[in-house]
This record gives C-alpha cells, structure tokens and sequence, in this order.
C-alpha cells in the first residue's frame, strides 16, 4: 500500500515535470484601462447622451471639476497624464506630428515604460498618429495607431482597442478618442454635432467596457475615464478656464459607487493624478518629483471628511475597514447613517458623531451637521477662486 501511495506521488511529480515547463511568475491580476476623450468637456459631455459613461459614474467616483495642463493641448496634456509631471518637466512642448528624425519623448518615463520594468504588457489605441511621441521604444507591445499624419475615426479606435484587448489582454493600455475633439475643432465646443460625437465615443467606451467584461477582467481593472482638455468656439489653450475643466471617472477594486469626490472641499484632481493613481494601483513606487498625487479618497475605508494632504501624499493604507454604507450613494437621506457608521475621530475635525448626530461643540461645519446640502450645488465661484488653482 505504501509502495502504491510513493508510486503515485512520484507519478504525479512526474506529471508536474513534463507538462510544465519553467513557469514564469505569477503576474499580477491588476490592470489599468484610461481612457481619454479628446476635448471632452465637462458640461458638454453631461448634455449628451451618454448611458455608458452615466454607467461608469454609478460604478465609481467622479469629478466634473478636474483641471488639465496649463497648455491645455492634447499631446503636452496627454502626457502629464501618463508621466505624472506638468509640461514644463516633462518637455513635449508641441503638438503635432513630427518627422521621424526630430521625434522626441517625454523627459520622464511614461506609465507604460514604468508598467514594463513591473512585467506589465502594455497597449495604446490612439486616435492620432501624433500619439507616436508617448511610444518610447519597447515600451508600448502594442501600439494600435494610425501612420504617420492619419487619424482612426471613434468607431476604428473601439474595434482596435477591443480587438487588442482580446488578443493580448495587455494589462496597462490607454485609449484615445478623438472625434470629440475634431468636431469642436470644425463646429465649435457646445454644438450639436460635438455631442454627437461624444455619444459615438460612449458607444466606443460600451464597447471596450463590455470587451474587458467578455473577458472577465472588469472586476481587476482599474478605469479612469478622462480628457485632455476642454474648449470653446473652436479652440483650446492656455489661459482658458473652459479649457481646462477636465471629467475625471475612476472604477474599479474597492471604489467607492456614486460618489462625487467635489465632496471632499480641497481635493483638486489634475491630470497628473491619474498617472499617479495608475500608478498606485500597478505597485509602482512614484519619485519624489512626481506632480500627481494618487487619488485615495475615492477608496472604501479611506475617511471620508478628510481634509486632503498636500499634494504629494502618497497612498495611505485603509487602516479601518470599509464601512457598511460607504459604497451606497451618498445622499442626504443616507449620509446621517454614514456618520454613524464612521464614528471615529477625525484627524483635525474631531467628528465626535454619536447616533448619528454630531456634539455641538462639533468642529464640523452646519451644513455637515446637519447633513443637509452637501448634495446640492457644486459651487459656481470664478475658476480663481478653486483651490489650487493657478
Ligand atoms: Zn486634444
């Protein structure tokens, strides 16, 4: 009997041996999916009919009020959002495609490049052919671009990123979309054939989003759906508030559904941040010259009145577990119930809230106390007056 149960282990090693060849090592699961559209306009973008977007909101946290670059141009915006850093650090100054010889990439490594060095397979489906500057040599395994000065339309960009997904599964990929920003550029920001061109893209974002569910990879993947800049008339730039309002949707492991992140009073996201985010969910240890800050607000557990830490905080661990109540839209009904359920002690607000209601001598301002308004109104002030804004 002993001898049977030795044959059989050694057996059953053997199976090991022969049909497994070195294995590499396990990767991790995690994934990020950003997906960029071109000039997509808060406000714009919220008049149009966009039921996948709208999906997204419900599934994650969200701000109408992020802010791009300065430069607010799509290849200098662009890259702050993968590399983490503003313009002026990271030196793609233009805007256009180049001839081969004077192609020159960013001073600071891209997420992809990043993404790599961790054993991440990497992707980018782009709109423009100028995206070709965000391609350091073995950074990008898949590179889903047009030639040289061509363009895909929305719908080309959706089946190429779709298409490469299925293929490859890369676990870092950017997708852009640029009819939005064309149609502005043509018609003018606002105008009805931008939105629909928005509501083409939303169908593209449908299709990826339902692609990465096909494959069962939805529930590892870190979205961040955002844009490089706005606009107005026909035109984007510098100086330009309308420009630079950006939408900033984040999905994915342990984010919090339906929530608004202009609820935390001095959050501003920058699209640095969402390289910093990525980049916070990949493992990827950020430098201590990086602009962008993770955005850690928007994860269950993390307090939910916190004031922000400066800009270059790094992730904080959830030291608490996630509060029942957390992942439900936060309403004015509800968010009596959330206090409750948060009952601790705020760094610098000192909470004090006891069955639900707060001590009167409450640092807490009335409108939290009384858990009224924090809903209602964005607040409209001149863009000089946002926090950080500059
Ligand atoms: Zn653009």
């Amino acid at each position: 009997m002993k001898l049977i149960a030795q044959c059989t282990v050694a057996l059953l090693l053997c199976v090991v041996c022969v049909s497994g060849q070195p294995q590499p090592p396990v990767a991790s699961p995690k994934r990020v999916l950003i997906i960029s559209i071109d000039g997509g306009r808060p406000d714009v973008l919220l008049r149009a009919n966009t039921p996948n977007l709208r999906e997204l909101l419900a599934a994650g946290s969200f701000t109408f009020w992020a802010r791009t670059t300065e430069m607010a141009n799509t290849l200098p915006s662009h890259t702050s959002m993968i590399t983490g850093v503003t313009p002026q650090k990271h030196g793609i100054n233009f805007n256009k495609d180049v001839p081969e010889e004077e192609l020159r990439y960013p001073n600071y490594p891209t997420i992809f490049e990043l993404a790599k060095k961790k054993g991440y397979s990497t992707a980018l489906a782009a709109g423009k052919s100028k995206f070709i500057a965000l391609c350091r040599p073995k950074t990008v395994d898949y590179p889903l671009m047009p030639s040289a000065k061509a363009s895909f339309t929305d719908a080309e960009v959706a089946t190429k990123a779709s298409e490469g997904l299925r293929e490859h599964q890369p676990q870092v990929m950017l997708v852009h979309f640029a009819g939005g920003d064309k149609a502005g550029h043509a018609i003018g920001w606002g105008s009805e054939p931008q939105i629909e061109a928005l509501e083409e893209i939303d169908k593209g974002v449908g299709k990826v989003i339902g692609t990465l569910k096909e494959l069962n990879l939805y529930e590892t993947t870190l979205i961040i759906v955002t844009a490089d800049h706005g606009g107005a008339a026909r035109s984007h730039g510098q100086g330009d508030v309308r420009a630079r309002h950006i939408p900033w949707i984040a999905v994915g492991p342990g984010i919090r559904k339906n929530l608004d992140l202009t609820i935390f009073k001095d959050l501003v996201v920058n699209t640095e941040d969402t390289f910093a985010t990525a980049c916070a969910y990949l493992g990827i240890t950020l430098g201590d010259d990086i602009d962008g800050k993770p955005i850690t607000q928007m994860y269950d557990g993390a307090e939910l009145m916190q004031d922000i830490a400066s800009p270059k905080a790094k992730p904080k661990p959830a030291t608490r577990p996630a509060a029942s109540g957390t992942n439900a839209a936060i309403n004015k009904s509800n968010f009596t119930d959330l206090l409750k359920n948060l009952s601790y002690a705020h760094e610098g607000l000192n909470a004090n809230v006891i069955g639900g209601k707060l001590k009167p001598n409450s640092n807490i301002s009335p409108e939290f106390a009384s858990g009224a308004d924090i809903c209602s109104g964005i607040p409209q002030p001149s863009d000089k007056t946002l926090p950080g804004w500059n």
